[in-house]
């Protein structure tokens, strides 16, 4: 078991890593003293292990379980609205936990809702996705709104997060991949050294063993909490995390969401800012050698054919971290340092084509 702390201006908590991490998870409640438990989760989380969960919480404390839909759309008002009509229904307190038992979607939407009943309480992340390591670290919460993707939400810390690997030997292969492009991102954006363990030894999905997955883990959490704990508000360093995700998010949304995962959307916005930063930072980064790194995975490597550079780009705008009718584009000196360059609309528009 290892743990990983995260600072934050308000209090630190800590991310537990590890095969049986969960088995932690009364322990943790216990130093809360939660008047109530309430555990939210999806279908299919819920179906594999909803009761073993429920199992570990109910003999100590009264406890209720609220399932959603497993998907995207789950992020939505009229679910955030559910979610704090159940939990006044069951008169929970302030000093009721919320766990959030799932992947990024429950964590987002379950954060928020905490975040925001009776002005905030406190809640648990269990995240049972890969990409949820990244999700569930740094305090992000949001639902979406039709004019965009996690327009609405706060920055809202858990007070513990319980990573417990075992979970993710159910993810379906999609899942996985999806997962795995953000701990590629993090090894591109600040360690060399990842990068070259994932590149020489995950060739294909099938390599990811059970030790390996636990080293990506750890490295990717403890890259996100590194860069989380010196700009928890998003002001500055965080938007390195934003490598990717930029022509990533525009091709995501204009997919029509759920069409293209998020790790599939961002595999495309990485290589297009990798090449970005070898036709215009004067630098040699191995962009052919990640691209055949990136087929044999079974990630799309080209934005599909339907899009046009018209699209994108206003899609690209459309992002919240647009100012003016500039583009901030996170590119690379060299695999594990970054440099965010401003681009015009009309250099991306010559770019893109
Ligand atoms: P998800 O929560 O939809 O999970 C993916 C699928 O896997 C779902 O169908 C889910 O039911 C299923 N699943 C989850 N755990 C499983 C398990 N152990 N075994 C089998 N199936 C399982 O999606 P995700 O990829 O985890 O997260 C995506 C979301 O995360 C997006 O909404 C994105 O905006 C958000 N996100 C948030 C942040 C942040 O900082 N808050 C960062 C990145 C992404
Ligand atoms: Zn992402």
């Amino acid at each position: 078991m290892k743990s990983i702390l995260i600072n934050t201006t308000e209090e630190s908590y800590p991310v537990i890593v590890g095969n049986e991490a969960i088995n932690e998870l009364p322990s943790l409640l216990r130093s809360l003293s939660p008047s109530k438990v309430l555990i939210v989760t999806d279908t299919n989380v819920d179906q594999l292990y909803g009761n073993m969960l429920v199992d570990k919480v109910d003999k100590e404390w009264m406890t209720y379980k609220y399932v959603i839909k497993s998907g995207e759309a789950a992020k939505s008002f009229d679910m955030f609205y559910e979610l704090h009509s159940y939990a006044l229904k069951q008169e929970l307190d302030r000093k009721s936990v919320i766990i959030a038992f799932g992947g990024g979607v429950v964590g987002d939407l379950t954060g928020f809702v905490a975040a925001t009943y009776m002005r905030g309480v406190p809640f648990i992340q269990v995240p049972t996705t890969l990409l949820a390591h990244d999700s569930a670290v740094g305090g992000k919460v949001a639902i979406n709104h039709p004019e965009g993707k996690n327009m609405i939400g706060a920055f809202y810390q858990p007070k513990v997060v319980v990573y417990d690997s075992n979970f993710l030997q159910s993810l379906p292969t999609n899942e996985l991949r999806s997962g795995f492009a953000e701990v590629i991102k993090h090894s591109l954006i600040r360690s060399e050294s990842l990068y070259q363990f994932l590149y020489s030894e995950i060739r294909h999905l099938e390599d990811i063993t059970t030790d390996k997955l636990q080293r990506m883990i750890l490295e990717g959490i403890q890259i996100k909490a590194d860069v989380v704990s010196k700009d928890e508000k998003e002001l500055g360093l965080r938007a390195i995390l934003n490598f990717g995700h930029t022509l990533g998010h525009a091709v995501e949304a204009e997919a029509g969401y759920g069409k293209l995962s998020h790790g599939d959307s961002i595999a495309i916005g990485m290589l297009f800012a990798t090449w970005l930063s070898n036709k215009t930072l004067n630098v040699t980064l191995p962009y052919y050698e990640l691209k055949s790194w990136f087929k044999a995975i079974g990630f799309p490597t080209e934005v599909p054919y339907s899009q046009t550079t018209d699209q994108l780009i206003n899609k690209m705008k459309k992002d919240k971290k647009t100012k003016s009718n500039q583009l901030t584009m996170i590119l690379l000196e060299e695999i594990g340092v970054t440099t965010s360059v401003l681009f015009s609309e009309d250099e991306l528009y010559s770019l893109l084509d």
